[in-house]
């Protein structure tokens, strides 16, 4: 199962902040009440009928500000999707296929005339007629957009908080610092790994230490900084960690940057950013020459995770 790591919730709010601010809220439907909390009249007096003013990011979290001085915190989870359909006319062509991951054969997020954007879980939904079975929340915009939030298995959801409480929010509390943003320095990195035991890539899937960062890009940077993730924490030496803080910074913007600020990069690539994955380092490459040294890829497990190395590059002691 893919699930979203920073660089693909990224994506899709770059897109999302393209479309939605100037938009004003219509009208709200919401089909499954646990995919927006919020009490009926919040939603009255507070989601419909504000403008969004801003989409924003905190790890795979998105914040979509409104007018009203609420934000709507979104997060996809591992099925999540949003599809926004510009208003004014038709709706795409239905879809054929069922809604089975992966299983689109075309999942392009732009259908042929690009009425329609899409990013988060790749299926059939995205291209197909909507509502669907699969959609939980509706947002209608004043010009006739709409923007859906679908959710094959329901573990995403959308939340309704004042704007001012949005830092202090719960599920924001366990969350560490940003590693593109400001605050991820090399000592932030060194105080989080120091008198650790625990491996070095459990550490970094660890939200509390950084936030966003996955199986895909935890294996990415500790490849780049030649580390082996089975490695104690606290046994890296500063120039360790001081590659370490300057490969997930880089893997992450690659990623990134491969992605572009198109949604469509994400959903062809059946779930993963951009081209990203065709120039990754270790991930999935297990068999294949490393980039680096031509040694075979090695697949191991680490905290129970799957985990790509180079063999050579990556060594233990
Ligand atoms: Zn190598």
């Amino acid at each position: 199962m893919f699930v979203p790591e920073l660089p693909e919730v990224e994506t899709i709010r770059s897109g999302l902040a393209e479309l939605l601010p100037g938009q004003r809220i219509a009208g709200v439907e919401v089909l499954l009440n646990k995919s927006l909390s919020a009490p009926e009249s919040h939603i009255t007096t507070h989601i419909a009928g504000a403008g969004v003013t801003d989409v924003r990011r905190r790890g795979k979290i998105m914040i979509v500000d409104l007018s009203s001085g609420y934000s709507l915190l979104v997060h996809l989870k591992m099925t999540g999707q949003l599809v926004f359909e510009a208003g004014g006319q038709q709706p795409a062509k239905p879809g054929t296929g069922t809604n089975e991951p992966h299983s689109c054969p075309n999942p392009t997020s732009e259908t042929g005339d690009g009425r329609r954007v899409a990013g988060g879980h790749p299926t059939q939904s995205m291209a197909g007629d909507l509502p669907d079975k699969t959609t939980r929340v509706i947002f209608t915009f004043q010009d006739g957009s709409k923007l859906f939030f679908n959710d094959q298995r329901t573990f995403g959801w959308m939340k309704l908080v004042e704007r001012s409480k949005v830092e202090r929010d719960k599920c924001f509390m366990a969350m560490g610092v940003e590693p593109l943003g400001s605050q991820f320095e090399v000592c932030h990195l060194k105080s989080r790994l120091k008198h650790r035991k625990a491996a070095i890539k459990t550490l970094l899937l660890d939200q509390s230490h950084v936030a966003g960062l996955g199986n895909i890009y935890a294996d990415e940077a500790l490849h780049l900084a030649q580390v082996h993730p089975s490695r104690e924490g606290q046994s890296l030496s500063d120039e360790e960690i001081e590659r370490l803080h300057a490969a997930i910074i880089k893997v992450l913007g690659d990623s990134i940057q491969a992605g572009g600020t198109s949604f469509t990069s994400y959903v062809n690539a059946n779930g993963i950013t951009g081209d990203y994955l065709h120039n990754a380092r270790v991930y999935r490459r297990q068999g294949e020459p490393c980039r680096a040294c031509g040694t075979t890829i090695d697949k191991i497990k680490v905290g129970q995770r799957g985990t790509h190395i180079c063999p050579n590059c990556q060594k233990l002691t």
